[in-house]
C-alpha cells in the first residue's frame, strides 16, 4: 500500500498532475457574478430593497381588515395611534431581510409589558418583540428582541426611550406539504442596534401570548404586521429585501 502511494505521488510529479492540482486557479469560481447593489447611506435603503416606509406616506400599508391606516405620519415618522389597530403591508413576503427602525416614547409611561410595547410580526404571526427594555424589567422571553415567548434575546441591546433603534432581521419562511403538515420550520436571525440577539433560531409555530405554539399551514408569502399594543411607538426607515 505504502509503495503504491509513493509510486502514485512520484507519477503525479513526473506527469505534472501534482502541480496542476495545486494551482490556485483550479478552485477559483468566476460564475455567477453577484449582482451589484448600492448599500444604503444613513436612512436610505439599499438599491435592491422594497421600501415599505420612507417617511412620506403609508401607501404600502393597510389595517388588518384592509382599511386605510390611522397611524400618523409626521416629520418622516410613523407613529402608532392608540387602539387604531395593527397595520400590515399590502404585499406579502416569504424569505426576507428586513430593516426596521423604531423608537419607544421619550416620556416613560407604564412599566413591564406596558412600556413602549409594539411588535414586528413576520408573516403576520411570528413576533419579534418591540418593547422599551431600557431599565425596564419584564419576563426575559417577552423583552425587546425576544421572539415573543419561545426565544430570549442573547443580550439586551436597548437604547434609552426616545432614541432610535434598529432591528435587522433575516427570516426564512416555513414551508408546508400539500397535506398541510410542516415541511420546514421558520428560522429567524435578528440584530438589534448591530448586535446579534437571535442566532438562527427555529420556530415551533406562531408566537402566542397564551399556550404552546403550533403551525397552521399557510401560503409562502404573507404580510409583515406592526402591532398596536396601545403604546405610541414610532417607526421610520422600513425596507425589505426578498431573498
Ligand atoms: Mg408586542
Amino acid at each position: 500500500m505504502k509503495n503504491w502511494s509513493i509510486l502514485s505521488v512520484s507519477l503525479m510529479i513526473s506527469t505534472g498532475l501534482f502541480s496542476q492540482e495545486w494551482a490556485p486557479e483550479i478552485t477559483e469560481v468566476w460564475e455567477p457574478v453577484p449582482l451589484i447593489v448600492t448599500p444604503g447611506e444613513g436612512t436610505s435603503a439599499p438599491s435592491d430593497a422594497i421600501v415599505l416606509f420612507d417617511g412620506k406616506d403609508v401607501d404600502q400599508w393597510e389595517t388588518v381588515e384592509g382599511d386605510p391606516v390611522k397611524w400618523t405620519v409626521e416629520n418622516g415618522i410613523l407613529t402608532m395611534v392608540k387602539s387604531s389597530g395593527d397595520i400590515r403591508t399590502k404585499q406579502g413576503f416569504g424569505d426576507i431581510q428586513l430593516h426596521v427602525e423604531w423608537r419607544a416614547p421619550a416620556e416613560v409611561v407604564g412599566d413591564g409589558q406596558g412600556r413602549g410595547n409594539s411588535g414586528i410580526f413576520l408573516q403576520g404571526q411570528y413576533e419579534v418583540q418591540v418593547l422599551d427594555s431600557y431599565e425596564n424589567s419584564t419576563y426575559s422571553n417577552g423583552q425587546a428582541g425576544s421572539v415573543y415567548k419561545p426565544h430570549i434575546p442573547l443580550v439586551n441591546a436597548c437604547r434609552p426611550p426616545g432614541e432610535w433603534q434598529a432591528y435587522d432581521i433575516v427570516f426564512i419562511a416555513p414551508r408546508f406539504n400539500e397535506d398541510g403538515t410542516l415541511f420546514s420550520p421558520a428560522v429567524l436571525t435578528v440584530l438589534h442596534n448591530g448586535l446579534l440577539i437571535q442566532n438562527h433560531v427555529t420556530l415551533k409555530g406562531a408566537t402566542l401570548s397564551r399556550g404552546r405554539p403550533s403551525y397552521k399551514s399557510h401560503d409562502l408569502k404573507q404580510p409583515i404586521m406592526l402591532q398596536d399594543h396601545r403604546n405610541p411607538v414610532s417607526y421610520r426607515n422600513i425596507w425589505v429585501r426578498e431573498l
